[in-house]
C-alpha cells in the first residue's frame, strides 16, 4: 500500500466543508479590505526564496523542499507566501506607476521539511495579505486589524497580537551590535548554529529553538532599547491606532519572527498564550534584495491549519450541512429515466439532490434515504406519472402530498 507522506494529510469530508466555510468568511473579509486575490506558483527558483527569506534562516537551512529539475535548475518549493509575491510585484514592474498601494491576498499550501506535530506539517496552507507601496505606519494598522478581524470573524475572539519593533535600519544595527558584544562571552554555552550565527545574523539566535530556554537568550538585549528616535515615535504611533481600533495588543519584547525581511513592526496573533496562530511585519527592504527599486511593503500569513484546530479545540460552532434536499427513489426503467432528468432539473435550480446510481433495490435506496439525511423523499410511481404527478414526503413529519411533476419546484422552495 502507498501511504501518504510524513506531514501530509488528505482533506475531505467535514474538513473540507469546514475550510470551506472559513475561506468564504477570509475572502470576503479580504474584499472588505480593498485586497484583491492572488496565487503564485507552487515551485520558484532556489534563489528567490533563499535571498528572500535569508540564507542564515532555519527555514532556508533545514527546512525548504530544494531539488534539481530535469532541466538541472535549481526549484525550490514555496515555504512561505511573500518572496513569490514580491518576484510577482517586480517582474511585473508594478512599482512603475504606483499611485495607490498594491494590496493582495493569497491562500496557498506551503511546504517546509519539519518535524511533524500536531498544528506543524510539511504540507500546510497559509492564508497571507500583503500590501506594497505604504511606509505610512496606517498600513501597518491595517495589516494587524486584518488579522485580528479576521480571526474574530472566525469565532475566535480572544485572540491576542503580539508586537515588537525592531526598527529601521539603523536602529536594527546598532541592536545587531548590541546582540554580538552581548553574545559573544556567551558563545560556548550556544548550540554549532548559534555559533555561526553570531557573526552571520545574531538576531537568529533569539529564535533558535535549540536554546529556546537558555537564560542566556531570556537575558538577551531587547530591541525596543535600541531604537532611535524616529522609529520609537513610530511604534508609540501605532499602538495608538491599535487602541483606537480597539485591538487587543502585548508588547513582547522577545518577537523577533523567524525571518530575515523584517523591520520596523513584526507581530503574531496568539490565542491562550498557546503558539501562534500567524504572523507578520513590515520589509520594507524585501522588494529591493528581490531586484527590485526601493518599495516598502508590510504583511501578514495566518497558519490557516493551526487556525482551523484551534477553531475546533475551542467549541466554535462550524456551521456543517449533513443533509440533503431530495432523494428520488425508484424501481422501473421509465421510472428511472423520469429520476435521471429531473434530479439533473433540482439540482440545477438550487437543490441538494441525490438518486439510485447503483441499480438498487427499493429498500436499499430507502437506507440512502437515511444516510444522506434527505428531507424530503419522491417515491416514482409510473402510475402516477402518467397523470404527471409524483408524491412527495417530508421526511420529518412523515406528511405526504401529490404534487404536479411541473410545479414540483415551486412546493420545494415554498417548503423549505
Ligand atoms: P511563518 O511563515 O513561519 O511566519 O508562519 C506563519 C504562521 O504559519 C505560523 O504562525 C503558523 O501558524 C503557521 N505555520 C508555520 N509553519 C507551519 C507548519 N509547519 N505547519 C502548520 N502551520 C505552520
Amino acid at each position: 500500500m502507498i501511504t501518504k507522506q510524513k506531514g501530509t494529510y488528505d482533506i475531505y469530508g467535514d474538513l473540507a466543508k469546514k475550510r470551506a466555510y472559513v475561506d468564504e468568511i477570509l475572502a470576503t473579509l479580504c474584499e472588505k479590505y480593498n485586497y484583491g486575490y492572488i496565487e503564485t506558483p507552487v515551485f520558484e527558483a532556489s534563489e528567490l526564496f533563499h535571498r528572500g527569506v535569508g540564507e542564515t534562516t532555519d527555514m532556508v537551512q533545514k527546512e525548504t523542499y530544494d531539488f534539481k529539475d530535469r532541466g538541472d535548475r535549481d526549484i525550490t518549493l514555496r515555504p512561505e507566501g511573500t518572496a513569490g509575491v514580491v518576484r510577482w510585484f517586480v517582474e511585473n514592474k508594478l512599482y512603475g506607476n504606483m499611485t495607490d498601494p498594491i494590496k493582495v491576498f493569497y491562500n496557498m499550501k506551503m511546504y517546509r521539511y519539519e518535524r511533524p506535530q500536531s498544528g506543524r506539517n510539511r504540507e500546510f496552507t497559509q492564508w497571507g495579505f500583503e500590501c506594497f507601496g505604504s511606509d505610512d505606519v496606517m498600513s501597518d494598522a491595517e495589516v494587524i486589524s486584518l488579522a485580528y478581524n479576521a480571526y474574530r470573524l472566525l469565532g475566535l475572539d480572544d485572540v491576542t497580537i503580539k508586537l515588537n519593533s525592531l526598527g529601521d535600519t539603523e536602529s536594527r544595527n546598532n541592536y545587531r551590535e548590541a546582540l554580538i558584544n552581548y553574545f559573544r562571552p556567551h558563545i560556548d554555552e550556544l548550540c554549532e548554529d548559534c555559533k555561526e550565527r553570531l557573526e552571520k545574523n545574531p538576531l537568529r539566535i533569539l529564535d533558535c529553538k535549540v536554546d529556546a530556554e537558555s537564560e542566556i537568550i531570556k537575558n538577551a538585549p531587547k530591541t525596543l532599547d535600541y531604537l532611535n528616535e524616529e522609529s520609537k515615535n513610530r511604534f508609540e504611533k501605532l499602538k495608538d491606532m491599535l487602541d483606537l481600533m480597539e485591538i487587543n495588543y502585548e508588547v513582547d519584547t522577545k518577537l523577533v519572527r523567524g525571518l530575515d525581511y523584517y523591520n520596523h513592526v513584526v507581530f503574531e496573533v496568539v490565542l491562550n498564550d498557546s503558539y501562534a496562530l500567524g504572523g507578520g511585519g513590515r520589509y520594507n527592504g524585501l522588494v529591493e534584495t528581490l531586484g527590485g527599486p526601493s518599495v516598502p511593503g508590510v504583511g501578514f500569513a495566518m497558519g490557516y491549519d493551526r487556525t482551523i484546530l484551534a477553531m475546533e479545540e475551542n467549541g466554535v460552532n462550524i456551521p456543517i450541512n449533513d443533509s440533503i434536499d431530495v432523494y428520488i427513489l425508484y424501481v422501473s426503467e421509465s421510472e428511472k429515466e423520469t429520476a435521471c432528468y429531473l434530479t439533473q432539473d433540482l439540482r440545477l435550480n438550487g437543490f441538494i439532490a441525490e438518486t439510485d446510481s447503483m441499480a438498487r433495490s427499493l429498500k436499499a435506496q430507502f437506507k440512502s434515504v437515511d444516510r444522506f439525511n434527505a428531507k424530503y423523499l419522491i417515491v416514482l410511481n409510473d402510475s402516477e406519472l402518467e397523470s404527471n404527478k409524483v408524491t412527495i414526503k417530508d421526511n420529518k413529519t412523515k406528511q405526504e402530498e401529490s404534487v404536479n411533476i411541473n410545479d414540483l419546484l415551486d412546493y420545494l422552495d415554498m417548503h423549505m
